[in-house]
């Protein structure tokens, strides 16, 4: 169980949520890092006393020391602040929440660091599964899930022994705001419409990613990272309700699943207790009030993008990261309103076609590729 945190990203949905469930359980808090969040840094630098807290911005970081000077919390910038927040001595788990890639190298650093990990950004795996798995068993640290899904599937793998028990995981998808929908009718969908999400309040990064059903091919890549399992023992189904949140079938046919309310404070609470079980702050399910539970399969025609990561993670190298900087750009550039909702995966799959092979990539070949994703997506607008 977690004693000392330190959180990047603290000012987001998960990072907010994560203190929330940090107070309910009485922790502590080495670090909080935003990006240019300075009120909300603030406050939560008061109410926590972190020994540190990190502005990415430099500009911001300065406003918040003077804000800060009455108290003895110290202040740091840029991407070395950040990882100053991965790496603190006094820490033993470090919760990644910053959204993108921009995880990666912290993340990497708090493992050599020798820090358990509480996983929100997925981006991470996505881009760089193989080297930051390799590293956390070379390191002996724990990668615990924070992702609802990961996290039901973690639950339910609790007391299986053997991988080799597993015959497939069943990672539900609510299908997003636009479920039902046909390209015709997605041409013209808005920003607005597109942040409406049916079951969760997220950050608008991945609320997008879960409109075009990116999100739910960025964590089968995650699951197969987090549990070692190929491609073709994760399954997807569209369960609209999101009170099962993931199964886990086994050889002998038995299915496990995880069911709750939606809501991420539980997960999160269960990434830091692990392998223990508190009361904590997440909403209870009633099941004579829970709505019925349905399912189907998903549209793959619609909704391209759940087979534009399956591909991506059958090319591997560093295809998967070329397709994550394409969709982060592309992401970017449809909450600016500058882009339609289909040219997302549209420049996604133009991005993919490009990626070079790459055989065991290094760090330096995974961001190479994540900016050549970013690029060729900012150069088709
Ligand atoms: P938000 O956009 O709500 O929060 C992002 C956080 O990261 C903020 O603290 C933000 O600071 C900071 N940040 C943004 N850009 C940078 C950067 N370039 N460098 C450093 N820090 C940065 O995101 P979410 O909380 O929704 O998501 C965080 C991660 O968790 C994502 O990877 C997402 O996929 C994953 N996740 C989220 C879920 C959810 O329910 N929200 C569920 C499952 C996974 P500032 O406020 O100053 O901009
Ligand atoms: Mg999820």
């Amino acid at each position: 169980m977690a004693r000392r945190i330190s959180i990047l990203g603290s000012t987001g949905s998960i990072g907010r949520q994560s203190l929330e469930v940090i107070a309910a359980l009485g922790l502590s808090v080495g670090a909080l890092t935003a990006h240019r969040n300075t009120a909300l840094l603030e406050e939560q630098a008061r109410a926590f006393s972190p020994e540190l807290v990190v502005l990415t911005d430099p500009g911001a970081a300065k406003d918040l020391a003077v804000r800060l000077g009455d108290t003895p919390v110290r202040v740091a910038s840029g991407p070395e602040g950040l990882l100053e927040a991965a790496t603190l001595e006094s820490v033993d788990t470090v919760l990644t929440a910053v959204v993108g890639s921009a995880g990666l190298e912290p993340t990497l650093a708090a493992i050599a660091a020798g820090k358990d990990i509480a996983l929100a950004n997925k981006e991470t795996l996505v881009c760089a599964g193989a080297l930051v798995t390799r590293a956390a068993r070379e390191r002996g640290v724990k990668l615990l899930p924070v992702d609802s899904e990961h996290s039901a599937i973690f639950q339910c793998l609790q007391g299986c022994a053997h991988r080799g028990e597993v015959r497939r995981l069943i990672l539900t998808a609510s299908g997003g705001p636009f479920y039902g929908k046909t390209r015709a009718e997605l041409a013209g969908v808005t920003r607005k419409e597109a942040l409406r999400h049916p079951n969760w309040s997220m950050g608008a990064k991945i609320t997008i990613d879960s409109a075009t059903m990116m999100n739910k091919g960025f964590e089968v890549m995650e699951a197969m990272w987090l549990y070692d399992l190929p491609l073709e023992q994760i399954d997807v189904v569209i369960h609209r309700e999101s009170v099962i949140h993931s199964l886990v079938e086994f050889q002998d046919g038995a299915v496990l699943a995880q069911l709750g309310s939606p809501d991420m404070r539980l997960p999160i609470q269960y990434a830091l207790t692990w392998p223990e079980r508190k009361p904590g702050p997440a909403a209870r399910l009633d099941l004579l009030r829970c709505p019925d539970l349905t399912f189907s399969p998903p549209d793959g025609v619609n909704f391209p993008c759940l087979e534009l990561a399956r591909e991506a993670a059958r090319q591997g190298g560093v295809a998967p990261a070329a397709l994550n900087g394409a969709n982060e750009t592309a992401v970017a550039l449809f909450l600016e309103d500058k882009i339609g909702f289909l040219d997302i995966p549209r420049l996604c799959q133009a991005a993919l076609a490009a990626a070079p092979k790459v055989e065991a990539p290094t760090l330096e070949d995974i961001l190479a590729a994540d900016a050549q994703g970013r690029a060729l997506a900012r150069k088709m607008v």
